[in-house]
């Protein structure tokens, strides 16, 4: 076997580890955990950050390609890589998208973009739409399925337990028109009336 053929040989089994090192690093990591729970939902949150960059995706391949053609050295391709995985994995979880299965939501503002989850807040992606819902009213913490109807149905279901200012708790539904704007329904509305 002459050195050329032993560098070629060298260098496909090294571009072989790293294809397969790559792999499992993206399969374990976070960003692979939350790009299963929701596509969409992780591309609008992340859609300015490094890991939806296209043209570094075409430069891994282009780097790839130039170890293969021993014009690179895969040691330097790896760490770059490695502290790649690790910022975006830390970008994700910055994000503080919810792990929990998100359901797909049109917002009703723009009737454009799917909501964005997140632990605190319930999001419309478009800067110009600004669509926002805080998931804690009145000291409780709105559920995924409460926040689905809500959009789904323009309704939750009954929510108990929420405080007033003066501290006196009372159970309410969470309406929505088709502007996307919120407001309380009481119960014991019509009991009143009466
Ligand atoms: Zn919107």
């Amino acid at each position: 076997m002459d050195n050329g053929n032993l560098h070629q040989n060298y260098f496909a089994l090294q571009l072989r580890d790293l294809k397969q090192e790559y792999q499992e690093h993206i399969c374990n990591s976070e960003f692979y955990r939350y790009y299963r729970s929701g596509r969409l939902q992780v591309y609008g949150a992340v859609k300015d950050k490094k890991i939806s960059d296209v043209a570094m995706t075409a430069e891994w391949e282009m780097a790839l390609q130039k170890i293969e053609n021993n014009e690179e050295d895969a040691g330097t391709f790896q760490r770059e890589m490695e502290t790649y995985a690790t910022s975006i994995t830390r970008e994700l979880l910055d994000t503080g998208i919810a792990q929990e299965k998100q359901p797909e939501l049109t917002c009703l503002k723009c009737k454009s973009r799917q909501l964005l989850i997140w632990n605190k807040v319930v999001k419309c992606p478009d800067e110009a739409c600004g669509w926002l819902q805080f998931r804690s009213v009145c000291g409780v913490l709105l559920s995924v399925a409460d926040i689905e109807s809500l959009v789904t149905n323009g309704k939750t279901k009954l929510i108990k337990g929420m405080k007033s200012k003066s501290a006196n708790k009372f159970d309410v539904y969470i309406v929505m028109n088709d502007k996307g704007e919120t407001s309380f329904e009481f119960e014991n509305r019509k009991l009143k009336r009466k």
